[in-house]
């Protein structure tokens, strides 16, 4: 059987209030979320006051969850000053701990702040023992390894280092370049990703053109290879760029799940998703699955096929299982930045249920008609059911054909209650 750290930890992005309250209800055991202006989701952070981490941080504590505090940009001196002054209010509010990445702050915090716990962020780029020793001599308590480790490797820093704490990332995004420490964003957007502000360039749809008489320039049609001049060994590197474009740049996906119980084997005990700012369905599918895919490994059994299947449908930019282990795949997806998994939509999202007229009262997300099978999704469980004639009714209480995306508070006719954040999923 698979020796695992019991306290397994599955730990969730919360972009916003709703979002962690998604996160929790699908099994999460701890949320991460951005210290206002000084996480690297400083602009699409909806928790924008001391006030709603004050309140995030209460409903993860009143549900015995954890609730891990981002605060991990690479401040210049301008911001240096202000930053501190805000960490000082953040960790009087009493977060689990900080994920930070820049020295100095952690440095100030270890002597401002002596009981605070600290996570050192994947922004810090730990890729070894060594580089893990030096933080926890400082008082750091567990460290998120760069996503770039071999599986090999986390065992070796477990090895040298029991007593540390190891999360790594398992399921989303990854940078082309080491997690987020690029300067692809300042160039193209003067967005600079290290102070939370990335404009993801690496995932632009790029157009090769040439210059011309008649216009000034004209696209270039065909394909295209890159050499290194000065290496006649070099291999030809093609820029293959159809009618849509080219994105070379643009990295897939990471889905691990089919590696945690080698992860957990080699001593991680906490498995992160990354996405704070995707759907709260995807955060719900995922969260689910990831949840269902820890008990597995607890109860020392590999992951269900069911379960990766099911993690496999949301929509991504083509997945891959990240660096733990040699694979075949291209680490770029060079024709989409965007692999549409998803076979239909979700059409609504469920607020309320009225037991006085067996209505749940719902968000609606995408269009929803009578007749139609859906699949009810929920914490507890997923089943299908058919949308009966006359059972839709718009925001005003009339019943209607069609309920059409971005309506609120319109309500839908169901056999039975279908639970607190479940969501009514159409196939197509
Ligand atoms: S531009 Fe791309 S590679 Fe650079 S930080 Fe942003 S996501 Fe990462």
């Amino acid at each position: 059987m698979i020796q695992v750290n019991p306290t397994l930890e599955l730990l969730a992005p919360a972009g916003d209030m709703e979002k962690l309250k998604y996160a929790l209800a699908y099994g999460a055991d701890a949320v991460y979320a951005g210290q206002p202006m000084y996480s690297l989701r400083a602009r699409e952070n909806g928790f924008n006051s001391v006030q709603d981490i004050a309140d995030a941080i209460a409903y993860c504590h009143a549900r015995g969850r954890k609730f891990y505090l981002t605060s991990n940009i690479y401040p210049h001196n301008n911001k240096i000053r202000s930053f501190q002054k805000s960490l000082d209010e953040f960790i009087s509010l009493g977060p689990d701990a900080l994920i930070m990445s820049d020295p100095g702050m952690i440095a100030y915090v270890r002597k401002n702040h002596p009981n605070a716990e600290i996570h050192l962020s994947v922004q810090a780029n730990c890729t070894n023992w060594s580089t893990a020793s030096f933080w926890k001599d400082i008082g750091v308590s567990r460290v998120i390894l760069s996503r770039e480790l071999r599986l090999r490797e986390i065992a070796e820093i477990k090895a040298e280092l029991p007593d540390l704490e190891l999360e790594t990332f398992v399921h989303g995004a990854i940078c082309m370049a080491y997690s987020g420490r690029c300067m692809l964003s300042t160039y193209m957007n003067q967005r600079d990703a290290n102070q939370g502000m990335c404009s993801n360039a690496c995932r632009y749809e790029y157009t090769l053109f040439e210059e011309s008489k008649q216009e000034k320039y004209t696209p270039v049609k065909g394909k295209f290879f890159l050499k290194e001049s000065q290496n006649p060994e070099s291999g030809m590197m093609e820029v293959d760029e159809d009618e849509f474009g080219t994105y070379f740049m643009n990295s897939r996906d990471m889905c691990a799940i089919e590696l945690l119980p080698e992860l957990a084997s080699a001593g991680v005990c906490s498995f992160k998703i990354e996405g704070r700012t995707k759907s709260l369905y995807y955060l719900a599918r995922v969260v689910q699955s990831y949840r269902k895919a820890i008990d597995f490994v607890l109860k020392g059994q590999p992951v269900a096929d069911s379960v990766i299947q099911d993690v496999l449908k949301t929509d991504s930019r083509g997945y891959m299982p990240g660096f733990f282990k040699p694979h075949n795949l291209p680490p770029q997806n060079y024709e989409s930045t965007r692999v549409r998994s998803l076979k239909g939509y979700v059409a609504a999202a469920v607020r309320s249920w009225d037991a006085s007229t067996s209505e749940a009262v719902v968000s609606v997300k995408g269009q929803i008609s009578a007749d139609r099978k859906v699949e009810i999704f929920s914490p507890e469980s997923s089943r299908q059911t058919i949308i009966s004639k006359n059972s839709l009714k718009n925001q005003k209480g009339l019943v209607v054909e069609t309920l059409h995306s971005g309506m609120e508070n319109c309500r839908i006719q169901l056999e039975q209650d279908p639970g607190e954040y479940a969501f009514l999923f159409l196939e197509e």
